[in-house]
């Protein structure tokens, strides 16, 4: 084996959001620390060719967060902008229901280069310009990790610890052996493809429709973006992130109906058109950063994200919130539980499944567990018509309730409100019967994940009863009519 020597407390696979919150972190108590991605340093954070593809946006309380963990304030140019709320409109636009609170506008290439700066300044040694083939395995334990450099050269990295933060399609995850604990594949209607541009424009109207410089809207529209959503989110001054992500089955039925052949980039570009509110819009290409597409998943976490010597964190193990598909704060708080964890086991010189699992139960109660519920209500409205979309916006739940939902709660009627819930369902029974089904299932599944396995051996059981919850749904709820 080539340098076999060269040996590590921890890797951080992949200097994205998460693997830069984990080294910022793990640089405090742990002196033998290797970071490695297959950016240049210049691009840290880059996900792939097409750039830093993302809606740019996240929640206060996420930047908080990390502020508090490490000690750093953040500001221009890092973050471009804030704005108040995060807003779903109906397909008619005639309802809003408010998606999220305070929230910022970040500039990734920025924000990323500044995590690299402090955890560099911090003793962090970062291996740039490398490409991650796979796990060392030994005995049915992650030790290590081996890859190529950019000259090609084969190079394998031992360590107590791996952590990996690879992204969504982290060839760590996909090679570990077959284990109960982590499933190496995504299912393909628990991705979402993606495409976004970031445009600069010479003025704006106001238009709460459309355009909003205080607040993120999203479009709920089967025609525009099937089984997913649309999105115009406010960066800087005259600047905007315009996107949408799609479900390929809902795609195809939607292409099959109207018979016409849309991909991303099409449906994208014909999004941009229907936005009449902002004049001379072009491509801003600061960073190469200006168009991109890339795939993003909306289920609940991994069931585990721990095996032995292994810890997982952000997407690679399927992290973004299953509705707003929102990542980077995820990748943040696991990140940072993955690093304090690994820190924790070292020292206690267990870093087996039952060491690491602690991070299992740190991360649940800090983000995770209200993900299986909010996995749930994303298949039931993925089956949902645009008609049935205007209809339930308007009538099913109320602007409190429909907040409760995508924050993660389940609604809570008392028995007068019962009865007025009810009363709202006549219009569409046949969608009504599934929001009152989906918010039942979702009491449930919260309460599985309330009582997440204290340890491995328990886990067994709670992964299948979740899973067995999820099946049931997709069985009940398929991809939408128009
Ligand atoms: C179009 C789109 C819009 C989005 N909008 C939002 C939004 O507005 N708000 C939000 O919160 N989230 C959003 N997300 C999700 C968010 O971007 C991700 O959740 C977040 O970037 C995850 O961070 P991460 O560190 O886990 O992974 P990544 O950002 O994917 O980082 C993975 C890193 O691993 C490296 N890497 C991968 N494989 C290898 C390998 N084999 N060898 C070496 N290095 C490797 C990559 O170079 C990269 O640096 C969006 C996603 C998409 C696609």
């Amino acid at each position: 084996m080539p340098n076999p020597e060269q040996s590590y407390d921890l890797i951080i696979s992949g200097a994205g959001f998460a693997g830069l919150s984990a080294a910022i972190i793990a640089s405090k108590k742990l002196d033998r620390v290797l970071l490695i991605d297959r950016n240049p340093s210049k691009d840290v954070g880059k996900k792939t060719t097409w750039g830093w593809v993302c809606g740019d946006a996240i929640g206060k309380p996420h930047i908080d967060f990390l502020e508090k963990k490490i000690g750093v304030k953040f500001g221009s140019p890092e973050i471009e902008r804030d704005f108040h709320a995060v807003y779903a409109l109906s397909p008619d636009l005639k309802n809003r229901f408010k998606f999220d609170g305070d929230g910022y506008a970040l500039d990734r290439p920025e924000f990323e280069a500044r995590l690299l700066n402090i955890a560099l300044s911090a003793g962090i040694k970062y291996l740039d310009n490398f490409e991650i083939d796979g796990p060392i395995l030994e005995e049915n334990h992650v030790s290590g990790i081996y890859g190529r450099d950019n000259n090609n050269q084969l190079m394998v990295f031992k360590s107590k610890v791996v952590i990996d933060a690879l992204g969504i399609s982290s060839v760590l995850r996909r090679k570990l052996p077959q284990n109960p604990f982590i499933e190496r594949n995504i299912e393909s209607n628990d991705i979402v493809l993606t495409g976004r541009y970031i445009f600069e424009y010479d003025r704006s109207d106001e238009n709460p429709g459309f355009f909003d410089k205080s607040n993120a809207l999203i479009h709920l529209n089967n025609n525009i973006a099937p089984g997913g959503y649309a999105w115009v989110f406010p960066k800087g001054e005259n600047r905007v992130n315009i996107g949408l992500g799609v479900q390929k089955a809902a795609m195809e039925i939607r292409n099959r109906k109207l018979k016409v052949n849309d991909a991303v980039k099409s449906l994208l570009d014909n999004y941009v058109k229907l936005n009449s509110k902002l004049y001379n819009l072009r491509i801003y290409n600061k960073n190469n950063n200006g168009a991109g597409f890339w795939t993003v998943s909306v289920r609940r976490q991994l069931d585990s994200v721990v095996f032995n010597g292994y810890m997982g964190a952000g997407d690679s193990m399927a992290m973004p919130n299953p509705l707003s598909a929102a990542g980077i704060g995820p990748a943040i708080i696991s990140g940072i539980l993955s690093a304090e964890n690994a820190i924790r086991a070292i020292e206690e010189r267990d870093v087996s499944v039952k060491g690491l699992w602690k991070y299992n139960i740190d991360y649940n109660m800090a983000y995770g567990n209200k993900m299986g519920g909010m996995e749930l209500f994303r298949i039931y409205l993925q089956s949902l018509s645009n008609k049935s979309l205007n209809y339930g916006m308007e009538k099913f739940l109320t602007p409190e309730e429909a907040s409760e939902i995508t924050l993660g709660g389940a609604p809570k009627l008392s028995a007068l409100s019962k009865l007025k819930f009810a009363l709202r369902g006549l219009g569409d029974i046949k969608a009504f019967k599934g929001l009152v089904y989906t918010v039942q299932q979702m009491k449930l599944v919260d309460d599985l994940y309330r009582n997440y396995p204290e340890n491995p051996e328990r886990f067994g059981t709670f992964s299948m009863a979740v899973k067995s919850e999820i099946r049931r749904a997709k069985q009940m709820f398929s991809p939408l009519t128009l």
